[in-house]
């Protein structure tokens, strides 16, 4: 038996309970055990990157699980398989994504699945599914992650690709800079011999002639060498001023938008980032966060951090209370105000009919329509209960309330026409109906 395997094999079980599958595999799993000689221990792993990613994230935890199962103090090591001899290794690529947004950490739900779907696919098969691909959404809701995504996917699963990823401003200055010291070509070098170009919030471009025509040329070298694109903007790709020709090829691929998240998938993503901080939440926590915070998954991280500082530094447990107080402001400048008489005011001023029908027993398609999307609204823009919903539509009962809000759900995913209705008037209903 060996001793040093036997311990290995222990420490790595523990490990695999503990830490992310996708870590797990692509890590720990590769790493082999090779001396055991008085106090210290020397694993080792395929290469240098490795030993520093290794050294970063989980060196630490390695050697308290090792001194643990041996009941002896260890001194752990890593070394790389092609330089473990070797007393300077040159230096590793460095991954310049950050991985703490990757796929795995990306909580899938309705508004946001295509997106998801795509640059998954894009690692798969870079430049011959979705080319280019355009993404865009309002701000906090995942665009910048699913970049990183892709790029950590590829830096991990597809070394051998090149890849980069710059934010237009990045660009923008590059190209300046490039044209003041006469380093144009160099520029031209470096993004136009890439596998896959990840440009992030396109909109900063709109109107920057000089940039758009370098960045025109750079996107058909790409593209017709058949290599990937990837954009994300705040908005869709008409509604930027850009060179129309550009507009033109953004057609030739595909254009997505990610919707703000609806409230199961906020609970999930609040559930998902509580367990990535090892905060607990109670439930009636993460109901109140998931009711108040709506559009922005940024400020969700933000109430989560806030409330798990302020219960550590008070040695209190997070409690419904605290939140309240502690989150008053997050909570407050979230939520519109808008009341469910305004919603019904804005849905039947736009439908023409008058108030009293969509109160009514009325069954007639006219009525039915605009008093479905009216609940969806109510649901989605007011803290009320499914039942006190019910109550000021006529007394409906809850489950009412819930098959209108599924389905104008489903309508608003799948057909754009319904969803462009329906934000105009939340739109309008948050403006107080004006
Ligand atoms: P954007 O670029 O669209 O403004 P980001 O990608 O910067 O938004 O996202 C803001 C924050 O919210 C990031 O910390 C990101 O990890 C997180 N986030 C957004 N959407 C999701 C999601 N679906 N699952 C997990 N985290 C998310
Ligand atoms: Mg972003």
């Amino acid at each position: 038996m060996n001793d040093l395997n036997t311990l290995w094999g222990e420490v790595a079980d523990r490990l695999k309970q503990d830490i992310d599958p996708y870590h797990y595999k692509s890590y720990i799993a590769l790493i082999r055990p090779r001396s055991w000689d008085n106090g210290r221990v020397v694993l080792e792993v395929p290469n240098q990157r490795f030993v520093e990613w290794i050294n970063s994230s989980y060196l630490e935890t390695i050697g308290e699980l090792m001194t643990a199962a041996s009941g002896r103090d260890l001194d752990v090591r890593l070394v790389s398989k092609r330089n473990g001899n070797t007393p300077h290794p040159p230096p590793a690529r460095a991954n310049p994504f950050n991985d703490k947004y990757s796929f795995e950490s990306f909580v899938v739900g309705r508004g946001n699945s295509t997106a998801y779907a795509a640059s998954q696919a894009i690692v798969e098969h870079p430049g011959q599914v979705y080319n280019p691909l355009f993404i865009y959404s309002g701000v906090g809701l995942g665009k910048t992650h699913l970049l990183h995504a892709i790029g950590n996917a590829v830096y991990h699963e597809r070394p051998e690709l090149q890849i980069a990823y710059v934010t237009s401003e990045e660009f923008t200055n590059e190209f300046i800079q490039a044209i003041r010291y006469d380093r144009s070509v160099e520029l031209r070098n470096k993004y136009r011999n890439l596998d896959i170009l990840l440009i992030d919030d396109l909109q900063f471009l709109a109107d920057k002639e000089a940039t758009l025509e370098e960045l025109f040329h750079t996107f058909n070298t790409l593209y017709n060498n058949a290599k990937q694109i990837v954009f994300t903007s705040d908005r869709p790709p008409n509604e930027i001023k850009l060179d129309e020709r550009l507009v033109t090829r953004f057609e030739w691929g595909l254009v997505i938008d990610i919707q703000p998240p609806d409230i199961e998938t906020r609970i999930a993503i609040i559930n998902s980032k509580a367990e990535n901080e090892g905060v607990k939440l109670p439930e009636e926590v993460v109901d109140l966060i998931a009711q108040r915070v709506r559009t922005n998954v940024r400020t969700i991280e933000g109430a989560i951090l806030r409330l798990s500082a302020f219960s550590a530094i008070s040695e209190q447990p997070i409690t419904v209370k605290m939140a309240r107080e502690v989150l008053g402001n997050i909570l407050g400048r979230e939520t519109p105000k808008v009341s469910i008489g305004v919603i019904q005011k804005v849905v039947c001023e736009h439908f023409e009919i008058p108030l009293r029908d969509l109160l009514s027993k009325s069954r007639s398609a006219a009525i039915v329509f605009p008093r479905q999307i009216a609940m969806y609204l109510s649901r989605n823009l007011t803290n009320a209960k499914l039942n006190e919903i019910g109550l000021q539509f006529g007394g409906r009962d809850h489950s009412t309330v819930i098959h209108s809000y599924n389905k104008i759900r489903n309508l608003v995913e799948h057909e754009p026409e319904i969803a462009a209705l329906v934000s105009k008037l939340e739109r309008r209903a948050a403006a107080g109906g004006q």
